[in-house]
This record gives structure tokens, sequence and C-alpha cells, in this order.
């Protein structure tokens, strides 16, 4: 008689995915209209596995104007804002030598651990912004 277990690995609420990237990181859009072009990461945001990339995969938001308690008035019109995209779809430059990269995980001189280039052996963003 066999007994069939079923492992499922379950996302925890509050618990935080690793992406490969992070705010501030140049990257390559792999995907989508702009694929090819190079940003930088305005905001990564780990819960949707999604980046906004600056200036990149712009879309065109048509708004009413109107007038909220406490923000005053929103003009209407045609807004450009970038739509995320999905991590699977960009790839980290690397600062140092401009290749697009993967990282690997280095330990730096104050014990933390620092993404490095595979290229150059650089470390990769620092420690600067979060
Ligand atoms: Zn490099």
């Amino acid at each position: 008689m066999r007994i069939q277990t079923k492992q499922r690995i379950q996302h925890q609420k509050g618990q935080q995915n690793h992406l490969h990237v992070k705010k501030g990181d140049q990257v390559k859009i792999l995907a989508g209209k702009d694929a090819g072009k190079t940003g930088t990461i305005l905001e990564a945001r780990p819960d949707e596995n999604r980046v906004l990339v600056d200036g990149l995969n712009m879309v065109k938001r048509h708004t009413k104007g109107r007038s909220l308690p406490g923000a005053g008035n929103i003009p209407g019109g045609i807004i450009e804002k970038p739509a995320p995209l999905h991590v699977s779809n960009v790839q980290l430059i690397c600062p140092n030598c401009s290749r697009p990269t993967r990282h690997a995980h280095k330990i730096g001189p104050d014990g933390k651990a620092v993404r490095a280039c595979k290229h150059c052996g650089e470390m990769i963003g620092g420690g600067q912004g979060g």
C-alpha cells in the first residue's frame, strides 16, 4: 500500500519574495514594445514579482478631472505612466561592465551579503537607498 503525500509550498502572507533586481538597478527589457531598451527601476514590488521601470512600458491613462476632499483638484486628461513589468522580463545590467548579467552573492568586507556581477566580479548596487 502506497501513501501519497502532497507537498505544496505555500506563500505566506507578509513574507516577501526576493527579486533579483531592486530599486535603482539598471535593467534591460526583454519583452513587450520596449524590448531591448534599458532603464532604471523606479519601484520594486516583490509581492507581485513586478517592477516599474522609468520611462519604459509606458501606458496612457485617460483620467477625469475631479476634486477630492483633502487632495485638492486633480486635473483630467491623458497621463502616461510606466506599467509594471514582470521580473522575468527584465535583466539586470551591471553598472561596472554594462553587460546584462546575473548576480552572484558575495559576503562583503562588513560581513553583509552583497551582489556581485558574474562577469567582472564587481559589486552591484551597494547599499545605497535601501
Ligand atoms: Zn560586471
